[in-house]
């Protein structure tokens, strides 16, 4: 089959009848985030797409079958084996890029001096994906190692979909399914839960039963994504959370300096893990005192998801330095594994003086419109796209260029007309979408104690715009059919 049909509806269907049915079922399940500026109590339904976007079933599988030799990578990496690869790397970009990566690099070597307690550590990651129409194979654009979204609402707009579908909204003049290909729901709201469980069973026997923390941004708007994980960990493994932002460790929780373990102030319960749902770009650090507390929570007995080595595995960079074969082999020794994510990489340059940073440079002069350059950032937004790279690079002081990647440009399919959701407004456009598998792994020096698949997200924007981040506002959490 080629793909699967897309619902013919009429604008006045789709604003008399689909809506409300959207804007009731999303509110009635928790599809919602805060709008900008919100108070209290003012909630939104979260950006989403009217139905779901077809997918090779093919590519799903792929991505989902490399998941476990990517968990298994990054943590070889932030075992910081070869010879302290992962730190000698880090530790020159350091010094390109003092204003952040620098910053924790600084902060990964005083917590080394002072001494890691826990020797688990728990890896709750997020591979995204373009699927390339050129090679039409799963090709990655980057893999994330800290604050990975959508875990919870991924599993409710699949659900969303599912119901409008088995609800007959999708062929209002039958009121039967439109589709009869399977609309997956993905797993990651119960799997991280699961994951973070896991963990908690692992930490050492403490007397009360502790606690897992969420260390949240100030104002965070996605906050119901988080929740939705919360539930799952109190319904399906009695566990509770606490949450608090960089600012509040001190104020919040306390440390026992002896034995380095964490303590939630108010009720005295002690924190096994801590989910980094912050901390991953330099405006999550307010003050000087978020950079002490990012210390405190570092060097405590607790398990961090990620901790700071963990979080540097993740950057743009070693991303880059990956794509090399002969390094990949350092960390991967299964060949099958090594030729799995081989064949999910594009070509990824450095712009330094090595040749293969010459041929960089070259590049991103001669066939700007190829490539994104990427500097070490999370989050969305901070990238430079094609024919703005020659100038922004310009721009900059050469010594500055070592701190960027160039990527190839993958080049997805675009997709046909989707319905993207946002607040009360609605736009019919082609979309591209971006797939995501959640991969979690609990490690320490010598042994993988949990390595699994944790569900998937698909993120889809206006086929117009350059970058897809929903927090971001430029794109929607999508489901997919498969085909
Ligand atoms: P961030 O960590 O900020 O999310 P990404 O590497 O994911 O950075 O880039 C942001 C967005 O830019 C992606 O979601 C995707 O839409 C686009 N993008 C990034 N790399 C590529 C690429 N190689 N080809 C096509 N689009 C890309
Ligand atoms: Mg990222
Ligand atoms: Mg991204």
């Amino acid at each position: 089959m080629d793909s699967v049909e897309t619902p013919n509806l009429s604008e006045d269907v789709i604003k008399k009848d689909l809506l409300p049915e959207i804007y009731q079922w999303s509110l009635s399940n928790g599809l919602i985030m805060y709008p900008p500026n919100f108070e209290l109590g003012t909630v939104s339904i979260a950006p989403t797409t009217l139905y779901p976007t077809p997918v090779p079933k093919r590519s799903f599988q792929d991505a989902i079958a490399v998941q476990k030799a990517y968990n298994e990578l990054y943590c070889n990496v932030s075992r910081d084996g070869n010879k302290n690869w992962l730190s000698n790397e880090s530790s020159k970009l350091a010094g390109f890029d003092s204003e952040f990566t620098g910053r924790l690099w600084e902060l990964y070597q005083k917590a080394s001096k002072q001494g890691y307690r826990q020797k688990l550590r728990l890896g709750v990651f997020r591979s995204d994906y373009l699927i390339d129409k050129r090679h039409d194979e799963i090709k990655q654009v980057e893999f994330n190692t800290i604050s990975v979204s959508f875990g919870g609402l991924s599993s409710k707009v699949g659900q969303l979909h599912n119901f409008l579908n088995d609800s007959g909204k999708y062929s209002p003049e039958k009121g039967l399914n439109f589709y009869s290909n399977e609309i997956p729901v993905s797993e990651s709201a119960i799997k991280i839960a699961d994951t973070l469980a896991t963990a908690v069973e692992h930490y050492s026997s403490c007397k009360q039963d502790p606690v897992v923390a969420f260390v949240v941004q100030d104002g965070e708007r996605n906050v119901f994504d988080q929740r939705i994980i919360e539930y799952n960990l109190l319904q399906r493994h009695g566990i509770q959370t606490v949450r608090f932002t960089l600012e509040q460790v001190k104020t919040h929780t306390f440390m026992d300096y002896n034995s380095k373990r964490l303590f939630w102030r108010k009720s005295g319960q002690e924190i096994a893990v801590i989910w980094f749902r912050s901390a991953y770009s330099p405006t999550d650090f307010k003050t000087e005192e978020s950079w002490e507390n990012r210390l405190i929570l570092e060097t405590s007995y607790a398990i961090k998801a990620p901790d700071l080595l963990m979080q540097l595995s993740g950057t743009k960079k070693i991303q880059q330095l990956l794509t090399n074969p002969e390094i990949l082999a350092q960390f991967v020794s299964d060949e099958t594994a090594r030729n799995q994510l081989l064949s999910t990489f594009v070509n990824i340059y450095p712009l330094d003086d090595s040749p293969l940073g010459i041929e960089g440079k070259r590049l991103a002069f001669e066939q700007p419109f190829n490539y994104v350059l990427k500097p070490q950032r999370e989050g969305g937004g901070n990238n430079i796209y094609k024919n703005e790279i020659p100038e922004a690079l310009r721009k900059m002081d050469k010594k500055d260029w070592a701190a960027y990647i160039l990527m190839e440009l993958i080049q997805p399919e675009p997709n046909r007309e989707n319905v993207i959701l946002r607040g009360s407004e609605y736009y019919k456009e082609p979309i591209l979408s971006e797939l995501g598998i959640f991969g979690c792994v609990l490690f320490d020096e010598s042994e993988i104690y949990y390595n699994q698949y944790s569900g998937w997200l698909l993120r889809s924007k206006f086929n117009s715009s350059n970058e897809g981040g929903v927090a971001a506002g430029f794109g929607c959490v999508d489901s997919l059919v498969l085909y």
